[in-house]
Order: structure tokens, then C-alpha cells, then sequence
């Protein structure tokens, strides 16, 4: 296809403003595109090579307006360009103003001002474009730029501009290419939604859409060394899972980097959430699955800086180490990295995102012997609670809550997995009763009673919930000390105490509830600390309680 048709193609589907029209122009190209349409089908999206590609350009606008200048003529010079495009406010619009053509090299070129690019030269330069590097290679950048730009007409440099510096925007997404490529070769919406996620190329997807049949279409898998894109998470809370799941899938979400491991028995290659190959800044990763994954394998999960235990550190720690090119090392003697792995795509040969969650965590944990994520199942909020008090008590961001029978779905945001709001607010209680614990615990002081001020008057309190998560053995220890003294009563395991202490309570959600006296309850209450900076006349009032139930909705 010549570049000029592509780019005429291009303006006009810009200049359509109807979604369903577009969806025609663009079938219409593709089903026009013959040898091209793989290209084709990235170009119309402004992508030149495919998702799981990690080739790129990298070229700056100072590059592109160097070239664009340089085949506008001697007189023209990039601060012009840059004047232009200050004017004009699109790359496109100003190199779409030159005239071009018949500058120096030209005859190295064959002839100027249009007329001999096509999609496929245009491609061809571009990939070499993409593989220069070292010394001397932003001069080799600017000359191939510029001899496309002097090739160009004013409407082709429009689109090549856009192209090159990622700003096609001609309205034309993902979704649109996906719908394009249904409707140009009669296939359904759904079969090319779905082999886009297992291959991450539309340049594939469309031309076995053309040539094949659909089950062709259906039939395309995982490869094992190209990156497919994560599924990801929503906000949401422990209350909501267990409303909309007979069970939850509770695991620890870790604060590090998203990978996903290529294991294809010879070599192991990572890749970033943006599919970007960080493999050679990962060694130690590398040296674990080689180890311990028995398997050709895709693994997903979450890479952790660690400290000598073992313990987590800080996020911050890990981007010392991800992407790292120089020093890998030395940067790995000072922080130790290790991977989390919380699901599997892909073992021995078979694709896996149709499997139910818990099904894909089993092929994990027989494929893996190191690294791979606890996945507790269960109805029981008490349960979920407990997860995450030991999460947060290791030092982990907090939990994460999966529908045990969701399947994989790469690139989307839905309300299968969910990550735990971390507590909106915390509320400063005061403490008025315990249990004495069981077993082990028979001599702490657990499951506090918390309270808030009434407007009955000083002293006058209400209970609003009972914490028993957030504590550690050793907190639960210093809590009793501090709060034995003032036990005025007993019945049974239940004390009585003085309203003397108040804690920062951590909490999902304030619901109304007849269980206790204030008419209020805190889910999922949480301790987080002893504030004993505040009296008991600093603690929280049922107003305000009211206030904060009433803005929830
Ligand atoms: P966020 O970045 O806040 O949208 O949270 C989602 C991210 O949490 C994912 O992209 C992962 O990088 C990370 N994460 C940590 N632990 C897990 C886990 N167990 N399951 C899924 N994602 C996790």
C-alpha cells in the first residue's frame, strides 16, 4: 500500500466524528491493506510494532523537528518548527505546512516531495530507525527522519510526524481496531477480542482473521517469551467480597513491582507491567525459576526487595533494582530481590486464563517450588481479618481479595480481583471492656471493647465495635499492662474497664447496627495505635460518628 493512500485513509477517518463509521473507515483500510495489514492494523493505532515488542523509536521532538526542518529547506531551522507548532498546537498541522522535497541527499533517495514511500518502506525505516544505538546514533535517527520527511507529500508528513512521535490521534483505539478487524473479515467481536489478549498483536490477530477461519482466530495462544498484559485490580472492601462471592480469595498484596516470568525451559525472560524486558536487572529472579520452576511456564506476580529475614522493604527499594541497566551487581549486593508469584497463564504447553483462579494457583504450586503467594480461602470475615493483620503486621501493603472461579483477563480492570481500600479514616476510641483470651492468650487482655463520647455528658460513653485484629502477641502483652490496672469488673472471660485508654481504630465502613449501644458498628474495626497523646475528652463523639456514617453515601 503507498503511504499517500494510508495517509489519505487516515485524514479522512479523522474527520469522521461517528464511533460506527469509523469502525467501517478503518475495515475498510484493513480489508484494503493486502501484504501491509500488519502494519496497517499498528499504524492506524499509532503503533509501529506490536504490544509485545519492547522495540522502540526513542526519539525525542527535538530529533523530529530537526528533520522535519532539515527537509523543509535552508531555510528553515527547528526553532521554526517549534514557532509552528507553538501556532498550530499539533506536530501533524506544521509539518503538514512545509514543502518538501529536493533538499540535500535527495538523490540517495530516489525522488522528493512524494510520490515512492509506502506503508512497507516506511516500516522498514522506521525498524532501523529502532535498532540504532551507541555512539553517533541520534545523527543516524536525524538522517533517516529526514530522509522520510523529504520523501513525504504535506499529507503524508502529517500522518509520519504523528506516527513517529506517538500522536496519531485520529480517534482510533484498541477497541476500535478490534471492532474493524470483526467487521472487515466477518468474524465475531468477541473471538477477536480474545485472541488480541492471548497474542498482544493486532497485526497477527487481523491477518489470520483474513486468512483463516475462525477458529483459526480461536486457536491462537499464549507464546512463551511474549508478554500479555496484566489483569488488574479495583478498589473494594473485605464487606463487598463476601457479599458477592460464596468464597473470597484472600492474599497479601505486596508492595513491589508487577513482573511476568517467561520460562520457556532454556531461558527465563521478565517482563515490567509495561512489557518492558527487565530480565537482566532481575538476575537473582533468573537464578530462582531456572531453580525451582520445573516447567515451561507464564508466572504472574509482584517482585520484593527483602532484607536479610527476608522481611519486605519499602517499595522505593525495589526501583532501585527494577530497570536497572548499569551495576546490576553492585546494586543487588545492597538490596536483594525476590519474587512473589500469586498466578500462572501458562504450563507445560497449556494456556491457563480460562481456568477458575483457584485452579491456575494449583498448576502455580506444582510448576513452582520457591516464591509462590499463600492464597487463603474462605466465607469467614473474621478470617479475612486475620490475613490481613498478619499481612500488615509482616510489613505488607495490605490484602487482596480475588473471586476464587474468576478466569485471567489480560488488560482489564474489573471487579474480580480487588484491592482492599486502606482505611479511609481512623477514629481516636475509647477503650471500655476486653475478653481475656484463650489457650496462649489465657493471661492477655484481647477483643477491646471501644467506644465514643455521647452527648450525655463527660464520661458518658457508648460502644461502637470490638477490635481483635491489628495486635501482635507482643502488642497484646504491653495493651494488658496498660489496661489491667484499670479492669473494674468481670463476668465470666468479659472485663469491665475504666474508660481511661484510647486507641486508633482503623475501619472499613460505620453502619448503623443494634448491637451496640451508640446505634453504630465499624466494620472490620482495626487497631493501628495507643494514642497517648489524647484523653478520653478527645476521643471521637457520636456526632461526629453520625456525620461520617451519613457522607458514606
Ligand atoms: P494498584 O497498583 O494499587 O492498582 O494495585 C494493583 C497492583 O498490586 C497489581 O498491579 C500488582 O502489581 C500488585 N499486587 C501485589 N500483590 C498482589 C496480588 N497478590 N495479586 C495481584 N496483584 C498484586
Amino acid at each position: 500500500m503507498e503511504f499517500a493512500a494510508f495517509a489519505s485513509r487516515a485524514a479522512e477517518i479523522e474527520a469522521e466524528p461517528a464511533d460506527l463509521a469509523i469502525v467501517s473507515l478503518v475495515g475498510d483500510l484493513l480489508a484494503d491493506a493486502d501484504d501491509d495489514l500488519p502494519v496497517v492494523a499498528r499504524f492506524v493505532q499509532g503503533r509501529v510494532f506490536p504490544a509485545w515488542d519492547d522495540r522502540k523509536l526513542d526519539v525525542g521532538p527535538n530529533t523530529v523537528y530537526a528533520a522535519i526542518a532539515r527537509a523543509a529547506g535552508p531555510n528553515v531551522d527547528a526553532d521554526d518548527v517549534e514557532d509552528r507548532l507553538a501556532d498550530r498546537g499539533e506536530i501533524g498541522a506544521v509539518a503538514a505546512s512545509y514543502d518538501f522535497g529536493g533538499q540535500q541527499g535527495l538523490a540517495a533517495f530516489g525522488a522528493g516531495g512524494g510520490g515512492d514511500l509506502t506503508v512497507a518502506s516506511v516500516y522498514d525505516e522506521l525498524e532501523t530507525l529502532a535498532a540504532t544505538e551507541g555512539s553517533g546514533s541520534d545523527d543516524t535517527k536525524l538522517d533517516i527522519l529526514f530522509g522520510l520527511f523529504n520523501r513525504a507529500s504535506s499529507e503524508e508528513a502529517r500522518f509520519l510526524a504523528r506516527l513517529v512521535l506517538s500522536e496519531m490521534r485520529i480517534g482510533v483505539g484498541e477497541g476500535t481496531v478490534r471492532d474493524a478487524i470483526a467487521e472487515a473479515f466477518d468474524r465475531h467481536t468477541e473471538t477477536v477480542e480474545r485472541a488480541v489478549q492471548v497474542t498482544n498483536d493486532y497485526g497477527l490477530v487481523a491477518e489470520t482473521a483474513r486468512d483463516a477461519d475462525e477458529t483459526a482466530l480461536t486457536d491462537l495462544s499464549l507464546t512463551v517469551g511474549r508478554p500479555i498484559q496484566a489483569m488488574l485490580a479495583q478498589a473494594g472492601t473485605a464487606a463487598g467480597a463476601l457479599e458477592s462471592w460464596d468464597e473470597v480469595a484472600v492474599e497479601t498484596k505486596f508492595d513491589g513491582a508487577r513482573v511476568q516470568v517467561h520460562w520457556d525451559g532454556e531461558d527465563v525472560t521478565i517482563f515490567s507491567r509495561n512489557m518492558e524486558d527487565v530480565t537482566a536487572a532481575l538476575p537473582e529472579i533468573v537464578e530462582t525459576v531456572r531453580a525451582d520452576c520445573s516447567a515451561p511456564a507464564i508466572l504472574d506476580g509482584e517482585v520484593v526487595a527483602v532484607d536479610d529475614e527476608g522481611d519486605p522493604l519499602p517499595f522505593q527499594q525495589v526501583l532501585r533494582r527494577f530497570r536497572r541497566k548499569h551495576d546490576v551487581a553492585k546494586a543487588r549486593a545492597d538490596v536483594e530481590v525476590e519474587l512473589r508469584a500469586f498466578d500462572c497463564l501458562h504450563a507445560s504447553g497449556e494456556d491457563l486464563l480460562d481456568q477458575p483462579l483457584v485452579t491456575r494457583h494449583e498448576r502455580l504450586s506444582a510448576v513452582l517450588d520457591s516464591g509462590v503467594a499463600d492464597l487463603t480461602l474462605t466465607d469467614d470475615p473474621d478470617e479475612v481479618a486475620d490475613v490481613e493483620a498478619d499481612a500488615l503486621a509482616a510489613g505488607h501493603e495490605g490484602i487482596m481479595l480475588k473471586d476464587p472461579e474468576s478466569t485471567y483477563s489480560p488488560g482489564k480492570r474489573g471487579k474480580r480481583w480487588r484491592k482492599r481500600k486502606p482505611d479511609v479514616e481512623t477514629l481516636d476510641c475509647v477503650v471500655t471492656g476486653a475478653e481475656w483470651g484463650e489457650g496462649r492468650r489465657a493471661k492477655l487482655l484481647g477483643t477491646f471493647e471501644i467506644s465514643v463520647r455521647t452527648p450525655d455528658g463527660p464520661g458518658e460513653f457508648e460502644p461502637i465495635g470490638k477490635v481483635a485484629t491489628g495486635v501482635t502477641d507482643e502488642q497484646l502483652e504491653e495493651l494488658t499492662t496498660l489496661l489491667e490496672p484499670h479492669v473494674r469488673g468481670q463476668e465470666g472471660q468479659t472485663v469491665d474497664i475504666e474508660p481511661v485508654v484510647v486507641f486508633e481504630v482503623g475501619y472499613e465502613e460505620i453502619q448503623t447496627s443494634p448491637t451496640y449501644g451508640s446505634g453504630y458498628a465499624l466494620r472490620f474495626p482495626r487497631f493501628v495505635a495507643v494514642r497517648d497523646d489524647k484523653a478520653v475528652a478527645d476521643a471521637e463523639s457520636l456526632e461526629r460518628v453520625e456525620r461520617l456514617a451519613a457522607a458514606q453515601h
